[in-house]
């Protein structure tokens, strides 16, 4: 699956119309909204998360780019909250590259960055949401889904 995250800018001519709506029945994505801020008359801004196949995530950026909506990709991290980690290892399943995994003797729960693809698999998937999506320097605060 193809994901990818995006900070969209709606110019205030398109805040009445369905968008959202429109992209999944047309598209065929998958969406979460990690983030909105629209209002009727007013240009609005949104981080919308996009997962399908990657020529329909891409048909689904073209359209909204003719409508006049801005987007640009963010280079989502996904961090942990160590504090928050219990070491439970239930995302150790779920992730699909190694990222979260159990070393052993120890029995510690590893989460490597490096391997991360920030597919946001593990943020629901943990219990105690210690897994965050992080969106810095753009907005410059962790956004917990
Ligand atoms: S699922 Fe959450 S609490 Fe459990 S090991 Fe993974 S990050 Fe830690
Ligand atoms: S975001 Fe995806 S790739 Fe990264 S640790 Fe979580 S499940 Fe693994």
């Amino acid at each position: 699956m193809y994901t990818r995250i995006y900070f969209l800018r709606y110019p205030k001519e398109t805040s009445d119309q369905p968008i959202i709506y429109r992209l999944v029945k047309s598209y065929d994505v998958e969406f979460n909204i990690l983030k909105a801020d629209i209002r009727p008359q007013r240009d609005g801004i949104m981080v919308l998360e996009l997962k399908g196949q990657k020529e329909n995530v891409q048909d689904a950026l073209d359209y909204l780019k003719s409508l006049g909506v801005k987007a640009e990709r963010l280079a989502g991290k996904v961090r942990r909250d160590d504090k928050k980690c219990f070491q439970c290892g239930a995302c150790t399943g779920i992730c699909p590259v190694g990222a979260l995994y159990v070393q052993r003797p120890e029995m510690e729960v590893i989460f490597d960055p490096e391997k991360c693809t920030a597919c946001g698999l593990c943020v629901t998937g943990c219990p105690v949401r210690a897994m965050e999506v992080c969106f810095d320097p753009l907005t410059e605060k962790s956004i917990t889904v």
